[in-house]
């Protein structure tokens, strides 16, 4: 398989890792992926939305960094197919609830 590959500015070539999975399990709905994603892949919904998702019990403070700690929302990826491979979302998630990997070139 032939990636998708992009440029730097300065004509280096790197391969984008796109997101292709979100583990709504062990979301704690914080919002950090969403604020940095450059995207518009994600989107936060009610917990209790979500079919087979059971409460979250969560033992970790993330309430003084700015950042909710309100376990009732969780993230979705609303439109992965936006997505351009950064992998900023894992780089801050807390959680490590993503995966990326390379796409396919048409
Ligand atoms: S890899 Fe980048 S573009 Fe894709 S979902 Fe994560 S932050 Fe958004
Ligand atoms: S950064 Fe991780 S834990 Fe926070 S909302 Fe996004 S997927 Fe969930």
């Amino acid at each position: 398989m032939e990636p998708i590959t992009g440029l730097t500015r300065g004509g280096i070539a790197w391969t984008p890792a796109f997101v292709n999975a979100l583990d709504q399990a062990k979301c704690i709905g914080c919002g950090r992926c969403f604020k940095v994603c450059p995207r518009d892949v994600f989107d936060l919904v009610d917990r209790e939305d979500v079919d087979g998702l059971d409460d979250f019990d969560d033992e970790d403070d993330y309430g003084d960094d700015g950042f909710s700690d309100d376990t009732s929302m969780v993230m979705s990826l609303k439109n992965a197919l936006d997505c351009i491979g950064c992998e900023a979302c894992s780089r801050v998630c807390p959680k490590g609830c993503m995966t990326h990997e390379p796409a396919a070139a048409a």
